[in-house]
């Protein structure tokens, strides 16, 4: 098999050291690692498809990978049968940029381009592609789309599923499937595309994308504003919809108990008031109109609350380096948390309207069966996505007798809880081989069953990332 894949890949795209295939076998967290025969770093759809065609007459299982950001160990190769480890398919090779179209607000690309390229390709063209997270210096569109990546922008631009006009997948069998027309409008049945994003490569390998570009949004304003309560967060977001809803890019409701560590942990933190708020907003503004003045309605909708008693304190951005000051912080959560102990980490959804709600139930429950943990919230308010994270210390962590079982327990309180709002376990960051247990605990169990039968069909060897989504 290493020889008929060495023909089709070459030397440059065939790893099968054991040393240099380590990077590819272990997430990027350094918390697990899986096996493989090699890995093949294609560079163009035919030499997926071909490699595809290669692994399906060996029955070897394939495990795509991107730039191996997940937070869920998707990208771990973990075969189910040790005769067969499997090949990981890695797309860091396939970086074109096949087509810029302006007029149509298209961009045709290889699915292995990292999308901060993307947002600087984009550029000269005065558009954008408006997807912008902590990891776009190394996530790429292919694993973006396999996880339906959501970043700060999805209030106004919606998630990578709203951002996506056509794809093109190899199956497990080695076919090319190509829909790259990027068509506004195309009512001919299915919407194949739907099936792949947010698949994590159980249904096949994406190896291209149309993607939908926006005007450059040139006119920007940036404000962090302290609050007393979510529910106060809640109100002045239904607020800023009402007043200037297609402004609102971002909008992200941070505790205190974050932004002091933060500012324990992090180098240049800049917080503008006298003590780090209870609750701080931190909230975008974007326009691709230069004649609006978003400092203007922030001053005019932030004025008015700050007289009524509702927003206690707030600070706006007057220039770019301000308004990086900000963003820096609410940036460097991931860095910070590392440091300041075990974080167990929970990507929780419900509506925004129930958010408040969930946070005081969340808060109530754990703090009674959790007590030397601390709460630290990061949310996308404008989505419901709360980032309900239990810090532990790490002194007391290294004294947990087992700590996979602490982990599973607390993680079980919070999804329960987030169920009990009609609310989701898994917002942004998928289901990988971390949560397949809770995928199946709380899904429809009709739901589950179709989507099994999806994968059937489509995969009926099961060697398509086995052992992600479905245990
Ligand atoms: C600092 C930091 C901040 C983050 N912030 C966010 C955030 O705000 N929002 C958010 O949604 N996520 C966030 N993430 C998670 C992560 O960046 C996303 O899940 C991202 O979409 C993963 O892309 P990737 O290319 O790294 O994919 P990988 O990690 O390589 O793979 C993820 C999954 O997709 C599959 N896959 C990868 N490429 C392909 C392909 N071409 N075809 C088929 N399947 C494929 C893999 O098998 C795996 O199951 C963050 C991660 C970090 C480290």
């Amino acid at each position: 098999m290493i020889n008929r894949l060495h023909q089709i890949l070459g030397d440059k795209g065939l790893i099968t050291d054991p040393q240099e295939m380590h990077p590819y076998l272990i997430d990027w967290r350094d918390r697990r690692k899986g096996n493989a025969v090699c890995v093949a770093l294609p560079a163009t759809t035919e030499e997926v498809s071909l490699t595809m065609k290669v692994a399906a007459e060996e029955g070897q299982p394939v495990f795509p990978l991107g730039g191996n950001t997940g937070l869920c160990y998707g990208g771990v190769p973990e075969s189910q049968t040790e005769e067969k480890p499997g090949i990981v398919i890695s797309l860091q090779r396939m970086k074109q940029i096949r087509e810029i179209d302006a007029a149509a607000n298209i961009v045709t690309v290889d699915a292995g381009v990292i999308l901060a390229d993307l947002h600087e390709k984009c550029k000269p063209h005065k558009r954008q592609f408006p997807l912008y997270l902590g990891s776009e210096g190394s996530a790429q569109i292919g694993g973006l789309i396999s996880t339906n990546a959501g970043g700060t922008g999805v209030v106004k631009y919606g998630p990578m599923r709203d951002l996506v006009a056509g794809i093109e997948v190899v199956l497990a069998d080695g076919r090319i499937l190509s829909d790259l027309e990027g068509l506004k409008k195309n009512n001919t049945g299915y919407d194949l595309k739907h099936l792949f994003i947010g698949a994590e490569g159980t249904l096949g390998i994406i190896t291209g994308a149309a993607l939908k570009m926006h005007p450059e949004d040139t006119n920007d304003a940036h404000a962090w504003v302290s609050v007393d309560s979510p529910e106060t967060a809640v109100r002045l977001f239904t607020e800023f919809q009402d007043k200037c809803g297609p402004y609102v890019e971002a909008f992200e409701l941070v505790s205190g108990t974050e932004i002091d560590a933060v500012v324990r942990h992090i180098d240049r933190i800049h917080v503008p008031f006298d003590t780090v708020p209870d609750w701080s907003l931190m909230i975008e503004l974007t326009s691709s109109d230069t004649n609006v003045d978003l400092n203007g309605v922030f001053e005019e909708i932030l004025g008015e609350n700050l007289e009524n008693g509702s927003v206690l304190d707030a600070f706006i951005a007057s220039n770019s380096q301000q308004a990086e000051q900000i963003w820096h912080v609410r940036h460097s959560v991931t860095e910070a948390n590392k440091i300041e102990g075990m974080g167990l980490v929970h990507d929780v959804a419900v509506r925004v309207s129930k958010v408040p709600a969930f946070i005081a139930k969340a808060k109530e429950v754990t703090a009674e069966k959790f007590p030397m943990a601390t709460p630290i919230l990061v949310n996308h308010l404008g989505d419901g996505n709360v980032h309900y994270i239990l810090m532990f210390p790490h002194d007391y962590w290294k004294s947990v007798e087992d700590p996979y079982a602490l982990t599973d327990e607390v993680q079980t309180c919070v999804h329960d809880i987030a169920a009990e709002f009609n609310g989701t376990f898994s917002a942004e960051h998928g289901v990988g081989r971390k949560l397949t247990g809770e995928l199946k605990r709380l899904s429809d169990p009709l739901r589950y069953e179709m989507m099994k039968n999806i994968k059937k069909t489509l995969d009926p060897e099961n060697r398509m990332n086995p052992g992600v989504l479905f245990d």
